[in-house]
């Protein structure tokens, strides 16, 4: 039995985040949502923002752009244009620990998630980073997806599942995928399991090296 906590990053997605919101409040399960500032340019996505922090769920911080890892971004703005920028349009959404999460492409922790200027960044404004250790790849498997995450869950005994409210077949066995868990045993939680949180409030608790680009500083 393990405890498992839910997050749902790239949205808010108006075809989709609606129904996740759904199923969540109809099992009573507190997630975290890690959107992107450019999505809340729009009124139906923002007004999914605030429905998912008036109902309980946590509002990340997950870029603007989503388009090139932080690590590897050679914009000498880029931390302004994904992490400042983005932490603005979230204004009151944003969670009172600045709650933050990189992206890594395909779901991969490495160098590529933060640069030295990322990193300096997120302490400085007292930021929280939240990892993950359960990436199931929903993106690829939309219909398998459920089972590998049952799999890597009954693996550790604190998973940080990553899930994608953009993908509209895949949000379709969401519900599936609780009641499973559930009926494993396996209790679901919102808090992160201290590994997946390096940066707390802009305090570092982990060696970070594994995560932030080496070469430009
Ligand atoms: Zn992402």
């Amino acid at each position: 039995m393990a405890e498992v906590t839910l997050s749902f990053d790239n949205g808010p997605e108006p075809q989709v985040t609606g129904g996740v919101l759904d199923v969540l409040a109809r099992r009573a399960v507190k997630a975290s949502f890690f959107v992107l500032g450019s999505r809340l340019e729009a009124g139906a996505a923002r007004r999914l923002a605030e429905r998912a922090r008036a109902e309980g769920h946590w509002i990340g911080n997950h870029s603007w752009s989503h388009q090139v890892p932080l690590g590897e971004d050679a914009r000498p703005d880029a931390v302004e244009r994904e992490i400042a920028a983005t932490e603005r349009a979230l204004g009151g959404l944003a969670d009172a620990r600045r709650l933050f999460r990189p992206f890594g492409g395909g779901g991969k922790i490495g160098h590529h998630l933060l640069s030295a200027a990322a990193r300096d960044y997120l302490i400085a404004n007292r930021h929280t980073c939240v990892l993950w250790n359960c990436v199931p790849e929903d993106w690829i498997d939309q219909e398998g997806w459920v089972e590998r995450a049952l799999d890597q869950v009954a693996a550790s005994p604190r998973a940080l599942v990553v899930l994608h409210d953009i993908l509209p077949v895949a949000m379709s066995h969401l519900d599936r995928f609780i009641g499973a868990l559930l009926d494993a045993g396996h209790r679901i939680v919102q808090d992160y399991p201290q590994q997946c949180v390096p940066i707390e409030r802009g305090r570092v608790t982990a060696d970070l090296s594994g995560f932030v680009a080496e070469s430009g500083g």
